[in-house]
């Protein structure tokens, strides 16, 4: 047995890896090809084409890696930037906090702006930072568009207006791993220089694919860039873009049919239909938890987040005890708290390529172990909240109508 068995379908609410669809799963399930033969390069560059439609490009150019987001991070800072450039970065959780790490282990002077967890960036800080450097000593806004470790969302368009008043040249790179193709995401209008994601978020796609897109600043930026960059060097993929064979090495024939059948799915939706499913998907999920009488770790309103949402619980429960219970009564797989929030908060992801009614199967499990653990929660008043509000709210399916 190839996984420990649990009857029915497993109830994956991690904030990513996420469900794949069947269609995905069965586009990916072929044989291997020759990726030198006429087929590939036909079927890569239409995958280039509709793959900035996720990001909301026209300009942009897009690189599809074989990594994770964290290789798609070194692929943004090692292309664009150079040893010792400054760069500001916010830490808001532990992913900003990783990303964080990444920029000074490959040595940028990394000025960091730091909120407390459940907060969004700090953009008054930001807007001074910005104001006194006369000199344009700043290089790059690093930003985590969507914190997946405490559920907040922060506002890409107030940092591209804080640039856009001050005529500030640094260039904008935003971690979109779990926002885009989830959340309202526009790299054009937004001015964003480098946008990033992995295959297994909202794309809901096997890990292993980093999907990039270099706006024509960040691949001017990368002519004079002196970070050495060997794997995630751009320049071997525009080689071969040229040449129209695409590929400087050897992609995943399985995950190229997988993202086609990915993006077929997403654009069948509608991309606005996508977003907007995840609106309802978040709001549902953040109406049951106040109907449980607990908090949001997201401190205010406009930096909800409607890819996950963090659960605090109260002192005396170790939210990981919530987690173990849910996999091993229930088959239900939530996100645990990590680093600052550990034992204090249980993550329920709710992105990708899911409906409202597997959403209320997960609220159902989280109010039967909330119970379990001690905590007086009333079985179905979650249930309730987010139904009423989804009955009220659920358009005929897109494709059906
Ligand atoms: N950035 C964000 C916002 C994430 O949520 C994650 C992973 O969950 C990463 C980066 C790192 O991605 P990966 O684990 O694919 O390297």
């Amino acid at each position: 047995m190839d996984y420990v068995y649990g009857p029915g379908r497993n109830h994956l609410f991690v904030p990513g890896p996420v469900n794949i669809p069947e269609p995905v799963l069965r586009a990916m399930n072929r044989n291997n090809e020759d990726y030198r033969s006429p087929a590939v390069p036909v079927l890569t560059k239409i995958l280039l084409e509709d793959v900035k439609k996720i990001f909301k490009t026209t300009s942009g150019t897009p690189f599809l890696i074989p990594t994770t987001g964290t290789g798609a991070w070194e692929s943004a800072l090692t292309n664009t930037l150079s040893p010792g450039d400054r760069i500001v970065s916010f830490l808001i959780g532990q992913f900003s906090l990783l990303w964080i790490d990444q920029q000074q282990r490959l040595k940028f002077d990394v000025d960091v702006i730091e909120s407390e967890w459940g907060q969004g960036a700090n953009l008054d800080v930001l807007a001074s930072k910005l104001a006194s450097d006369i000199g344009h000593t700043i290089k790059a806004i690093c930003i985590v568009h969507n914190e997946t470790a405490t559920g907040v969302t922060n506002n890409l368009a107030t940092v591209r207006k804080l640039l856009d008043k001050l005529s500030h040249p640094a260039l904008l790179l935003v971690d979109g791993v779990s926002s885009i193709c989830a959340l309202d995401f526009r790299m054009d209008e937004w001015g964003v220089d480098v946008a990033l994601t992995g295959s297994q978020k909202a794309l809901s796609l096997p890990t292993g694919m980093g999907i990039i897109c270099a706006s024509p600043k960040a691949l001017e930026a990368s002519k004079t860039a002196k970070s050495v960059r060997v794997f995630f060097d751009w320049n071997d993929y525009l080689k071969f873009y040229k040449l129209g064979t695409y590929w400087p090495y050897t992609p995943s024939i399985q995950l190229l049919y997988g993202l086609r059948a990915a993006l077929d799915l997403i654009f069948e939706e509608g991309l606005d239909n996508v977003i907007a499913r995840h609106g309802r998907l978040g709001k549902a999920t953040r109406l049951a938890v106040e109907a449980w009488g607990l908090t949001n770790c997201t401190q205010k309103e406009e930096w909800y987040s409607d890819t996950v949402t963090a659960v605090v619980v109260p002192p005396s429960i170790d939210s990981a005890e919530i987690v173990r219970r849910a996999w091993k009564r229930y088959n239900l797989s939530l996100g645990l708290g990590l680093n600052k929030v550990a034992g204090k908060v249980f993550r329920i992801g709710h992105l990708g390529n899911l409906n409202e009614l597997q959403l209320l199967g997960c609220l159902s499990g989280v109010e039967m172990i909330l119970k379990d653990v001690g905590y007086p929660v009333k079985l179905g008043s979650g249930v309730a909240a987010a139904a009423a509000y989804l009955q009220n709210t659920i358009p005929l399916i897109p494709s059906r109508i």
